[in-house]
């Protein structure tokens, strides 16, 4: 069928295979002209089909030369529906990676259930006998724990309210919205699903097993960002539940011999979970706008291909006095954060498209599902039933 795009609020509800694939071989092609890192050789990656799990898994199967297995939670296509984004994109990895001589199996299902953590113990028992690298990438809005007990996330403050500028991207109008805060139950409900506790589970289920190699590395993902989206990310439910994974990194590193856990903190990039947080999308726009006139603008793949040459595996691992991996450092530059923060201050409907990047938003957001990739042809039909060479 031909595919077009179909955006419902925060998502798109169509994903275009051939766009996908263009995207992946982009991001391929980008590690391997960055050279070979001496890094990690059997990687497990949860969370492996979009935004910075994908692109960790790049970095190490195309740096390092590793196998990967990736843990996804994708839906696959049939003839007169497209797969999820993350599907057609983990098919293209593996077509390519095979192609090119490395191992990589996926396995597809819930991450947080027990049922998936032993079929990957068992895949890696099969396949790897261990693994050296575990990243932890998961953005989900909920999570089922083996109680059957059902957990949701939510974005709100953990004080009072909260209002501040926003963009409603269907009008293209800068708005002000007012963040609500978060009940206790909600934020333990946040901590629950975003928090560190299933990312334990799962270095406590892979070394109980045995097959974690000395030495293993694991990593979480976190943000941290400018004072202007703290009440709504730092210091809210979302911040309480990475407060918690921050915490759950020296848990792992002191409970768990033989292995060593880091946050790394990330930049703010445009993916599925990014575009749902109120305020960050025109934070995410100014802030675009800025680091590519600096000529410091970087995406999932430039940032993780850095994390594992320069802050994971260059050396010595380069963390902040609170061991954290800094991912924002150049986000976080101040010169950039005073043009962030002077825009800011003057946003307005009318300046909109002069003073943010609104449509290097608009493309990446459409790239995340396909969209807008180079020499790809839109009005062809594909097949969108298009297969995983090794799921299970
Ligand atoms: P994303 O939405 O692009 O990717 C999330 C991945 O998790 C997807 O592959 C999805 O399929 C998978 N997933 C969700 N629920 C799952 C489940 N139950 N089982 C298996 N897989 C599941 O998100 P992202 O922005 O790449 O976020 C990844 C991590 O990076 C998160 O911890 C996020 O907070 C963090 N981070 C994001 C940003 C940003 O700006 N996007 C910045 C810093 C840190």
């Amino acid at each position: 069928m031909v595919v077009k795009p179909k955006i419902r609020g925060f998502i798109c509800t169509t994903a275009h295979p051939e766009g996908c694939k263009r995207i992946v071989k982009e991001q391929i092609d980008y590690v391997k002209q960055k050279g070979k890192i001496d890094g990690p050789k059997k990687v497990l990656v949860i969370g492996a089909s979009m935004g910075y799990g994908l692109a960790s898994r790049i970095s190490a199967a195309y740096g390092c030369g590793a196998s990967t297995i990736g843990v996804i939670f994708d839906k696959q296509g049939a003839d007169a529906r497209t797969a999820s984004a993350g599907w057609y994109n983990t098919a293209a990895f593996e077509e390519f990676a095979h192609a090119d001589g490395l191992y990589a199996k996926t396995i597809n299902g819930d991450a947080f259930s027990s049922q998936i953590k032993d079929e990957v113990i068992a895949l890696i028992k099969k396949d790897l006998g261990k693994v050296d690298m575990i990243v932890y990438s998961l953005a989900a809005p909920r999570r089922s724990t083996s109680d059957g007990t059902v957990y949701s996330s939510v974005l709100k403050t953990t004080g009072g309210e909260f209002t501040n500028k926003s963009i409603d991207m269907k009008t293209d109008t800068v708005e002000q919205v007012t963040i609500p805060p978060a009940t206790e139950e909600e934020i333990f409900a946040t901590i629950k699903v975003m928090g560190g506790e299933d990312w334990k589970e799962w270095i406590g289920a892979l070394k109980s097993a045995g097959v974690v190699e000395d030495g293993t590395v694991t990593v979480a993902y976190s943000y941290i960002g400018p004072e202007l989206t703290h009440p709504i990310y730092k210091d809210g439910s979302i911040g309480r539940a990475k407060d918690h994974l921050a915490a759950t990194a020296k848990e792992i590193t002191s409970s768990i011999d033989g292995v060593t856990a880091y946050v790394s903190v990330n930049k703010a990039l445009v993916t599925q979970s990014s575009s749902a947080i109120p305020v960050v999308p025109l934070y995410i726009s100014i802030l675009y706008k800025v680091m590519k006139e600096m000529g410091l603008h970087e995406g999932c793949i430039e940032q993780m291909q850095r994390m594992f040459a320069e802050k994971l595996y260059g050396g010595q691992v380069q963390t902040d006095e609170n061991g954290l991996l800094r991912l924002d450092d150049w986000e976080m530059r101040p010169d950039v954060q005073e043009k962030v923060s002077e825009i800011w201050n003057r946003i307005s409907t009318e300046n909109l498209s002069e003073c943010t990047d609104l449509e290097g938003y608009r493309k990446d957001f459409s790239r995340l599902f396909g969209f807008e990739a180079e020499g790809v042809d839109y009005e062809t039909d594909v097949d969108t039933a298009v297969g995983i060479e090794s799921i299970i």
